[in-house]
C-alpha cells in the first residue's frame, strides 16, 4: 500500500533576491547587508503559520552563519531541514556540487540533514552518488509527475509536481527543469511557486484532484512569497526590468498557504519516503 496521500510543501528558505542570478557572486558579507536580517525576522511569523503541521524546509547554508539560531528553530516546531544549498547559484556541476556539500557538511550533520533540493530545481544525473558519498537519502531537485519517486541508486527522488497534459513522460533523467522543452512536452509545472503565483486557483484545484486520485504532490514556497519584504517591488525594479518572469516570486502567497494548510493533510519528505518504503 501507498503512504496515505497528503500535500508534499516544501519550503526552500532563501533571502529575498536568490531568484535573481545578479547576486550571486557577490562577497557574502555583501549578501548578509542585502538580506538585512529579513530571513531572521520572518521566521517566527511564518512557523506560527503552520501552526502544528509538518513540512520540510531545504535552507540555504549560509544563513546559519548569518543567524545561528535559525535551524533550531524549524527543528524545535517538528519541521525536516534539508539543504537547498550553500551558497544560492547555479549547481549544475560536480564540481561545484561537491564544494557546496562540503561546505555544508558541518551544520548537515548536526541537524540531520538527509534531504536535497537543488537551487532552480535544476541538477545532472551526476548529482545521484554525490548525495550518495555525502550522506543524504533523498533529493527533491527535477520536476516530473506526481506519483513518481525514482531511484536513482541508493538515492530517492521525490520530483516537484508537474501535470502531464499531453502523454505521461518515461525518462526522468536529470536535469528537468523549468524550461520550454518541459512546456513542450505538455508537462504543466504546478509545483512551482511560479504558477501558484500566476494562476493560485488552477494550482489549488489541481492539488486536490491529485490527492483524491491517491497522490501527494510536492510543491514549493519561499519565505519572500509568505512574509513580503518592505518595498520588495521597489528593492527587485532592476532584476525584473533583465526578468520579468520574476515577477511573480514577489507576490505574496500567504493566503494560499493558509488555504493549503486549512484543507489538506501534509507532512514532512522524510516521513513520507519512511512510509513509502514499508510499503
Ligand atoms: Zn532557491
Amino acid at each position: 500500500m501507498n503512504p496515505s496521500p497528503r500535500l508534499l510543501l516544501t519550503i526552500d528558505y532563501e533571502s529575498w533576491f536568490s531568484p535573481s542570478r545578479r547576486y550571486d557572486l557577490l562577497p557574502p558579507e555583501k549578501r548578509f547587508a542585502l538580506d538585512d536580517n529579513f530571513c531572521n525576522q520572518v521566521i517566527d511569523p511564518i512557523l506560527e503559520i503552520f501552526d502544528g503541521k509538518k513540512v520540510s524546509f531545504y535552507l540555504v547554508g549560509e544563513l546559519i552563519d548569518w543567524y545561528p539560531d535559525l535551524p533550531q528553530k524549524i527543528a524545535n516546531a517538528g519541521h525536516e531541514i534539508g539543504l537547498h544549498c550553500q551558497i544560492h547559484r547555479p549547481l549544475t556541476s560536480e564540481v561545484e556540487i561537491e564544494k557546496d556539500f562540503k561546505a555544508s557538511a558541518e551544520w548537515r550533520k548536526k541537524y540531520n540533514v538527509q534531504g536535497y533540493r537543488a537551487p532552480m530545481i535544476n541538477t545532472i544525473e551526476a548529482v545521484y552518488p554525490l548525495l550518495e558519498k555525502y550522506n543524504f537519502t533523498y533529493s527533491s531537485s527535477i520536476y516530473a509527475p506526481s506519483g513518481n519517486v525514482l531511484q536513482k541508486g541508493k538515492i530517492q527522488e521525490v520530483p516537484v509536481s508537474t501535470l502531464p497534459l499531453l502523454s505521461k513522460p518515461k525518462h526522468f533523467h536529470a536535469p528537468r527543469k523549468m524550461d520550454i522543452p518541459l512546456v513542450i512536452r505538455g508537462e504543466f509545472p504546478y509545483g512551482s511557486s511560479m504558477m501558484s503565483g500566476l494562476f493560485r486557483k488552477i494550482v489549488f484545484n489541481i492539488i486536490e484532484k491529485e490527492l483524491k486520485a491517491g497522490m501527494s504532490p510536492v510543491i514549493f514556497l519561499h519565505p519572500y512569497e509568505i512574509i513580503s519584504p518592505e518595498n520588495f517591488i521597489k528593492k527587485f525594479a532592476v532584476d525584473m526590468l533583465h526578468n520579468p518572469l520574476l515577477y511573480p516570486f514577489t507576490l505574496n502567497k500567504s493566503a494560499f498557504l493558509k488555504d493549503l494548510l486549512k484543507n489538506f493533510p501534509t507532512s514532512t519528505m522524510k516521513d513520507y519516503l519512511n512510509e513509502h518504503s514499508k510499503s
